[in-house]
């Protein structure tokens, strides 16, 4: 089969397309799926360079999400049928699983989701981990509730437009941070209520503004590197940040936060739980099949432009998601 295979780590250059990786065959327990796109998210490229905490043994195919096919079923297998419409989502790749930058891929029943027919397999494809890691921020983490308010800051990529969905559709009041006009315009169409440029020199004080001098209850950070220090004083008493990007270190005063009785909680999708996680994939597929989430695909790219599609992740100016048809 056609797969985007790694043989060593570094620049995006060495991720090569190849035609004839051995396809993948499955165990009793296995599901194989036929890939129609894969999803692209920061952790791949943060993972070929080589620097990642998670670094696989060589060769190997990137990829946590992707959806398409059912196209075989272990013996062991239940609830699964060759011909199902499916999506990935599990916290990481499964034991022995493969990666979804591929034409066929394996996966455990537990990270396997059924995709509601009004979805098409490059929204499949941007669910797994983005969709996941903002339900697991906003309700597992930070019990975000119906009537509170959160600053999505970062709200214009794959983890944001889910967080500005899910709020939205919970009944939250969401405001969402971007770094440019497109982006902050798709996250207001998205369902945020206000939205502000994470590269003006004043935004925080719209944020106080928009709250009238409150401040938010909830935070869902991408940029902790860079705002941790000013998200806390932009939370309301007893808010909480989630950390759920981060590139380097930050100072903080710890006043701001004990004056509110707030929290930093951090977070890694791969410290979910098989229970955490059926709950989270049962909020994404009821989402996707009443129409409150609609993921937004940004740019899609063919499976051999992979390397190309690492470093747009990697740059300034998101929009949605990207994703590789296969
Ligand atoms: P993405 O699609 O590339 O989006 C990146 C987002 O960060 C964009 O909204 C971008 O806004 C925003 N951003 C850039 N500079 C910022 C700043 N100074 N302040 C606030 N926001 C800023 O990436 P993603 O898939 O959404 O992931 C977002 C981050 O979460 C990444 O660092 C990723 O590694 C991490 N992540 C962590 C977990 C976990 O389990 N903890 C899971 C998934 C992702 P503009 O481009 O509009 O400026």
């Amino acid at each position: 089969m056609k797969a985007i295979v790694v043989r060593e780590f570094g620049k995006p250059d060495v991720l090569k397309l190849e035609d004839n990786a051995p396809d993948p065959t499955p165990g009793p327990g296995d599901v194989l799926v036929r890939i129609r796109a894969a999803g692209v998210n920061p952790v791949d490229a943060y993972i070929h360079s080589g620097t990642y905490v998670r670094k696989p043994p060589l060769p190997y195919t990137p990829g946590f999400d992707g959806a398409g096919e059912v196209e075989r079923v272990g013996a062991d297998v239940k609830g699964f049928a060759p011909g199902d419409r499916v999506y990935i989502g599990g916290p990481g790749k499964n034991p022995g699983g493969s990666g979804s930058y591929a034409e066929r891929a394996l996966v455990l029943p537990a990270h396997l989701h059924k995709l509601p027919s009004r979805t098409t397999f490059q929204q499949g494809a941007a669910l797994g981990v983005p969709y996941a890691t903002a339900y697991r921020a906003l309700f597992q983490r930070a019990g975000a509730r119906p009537g509170e308010t959160v600053l999505v800051h970062g709200a214009t990529g794959g983890v944001g437009i889910a967080c500005v969905e899910l709020a939205h559709a919970r009944g939250l009041r969401v405001i969402g941070s971007g770094g440019t006009d497109a982006g902050l315009a798709s996250v207001r169409e998205r369902g945020a209520d206000v939205v502000v440029n994470h590269r003006s020199p004043n935004y925080t004080d719209e944020i106080m503004r928009a709250t009238g001098g409150q401040g938010v209850n909830v935070i869902v950070e991408m940029a902790a590197h860079v705002n941790l220090d000013r998200d806390l004083g932009l939370l309301a008493k007893f808010g909480r940040v989630v950390v759920v990007g981060n590139r380097g270190r930050v100072e903080i005063d710890p006043r701001q936060a004990m004056g509110r009785d707030a929290a930093v909680l951090g977070m890694t999708l791969f410290n979910v739980n098989d229970a955490d996680l059926a709950e989270i994939h049962a909020g994404i597929t009821a989402g996707l099949a009443n129409g409150t989430l609609n993921p937004m695909i940004g740019r899609e790219l063919p499976l051999g432009d992979a390397a190309r599609a690492h470093e747009a992740v990697m740059e300034p100016g998101a929009l949605g998601k990207i994703v590789l048809a296969v």
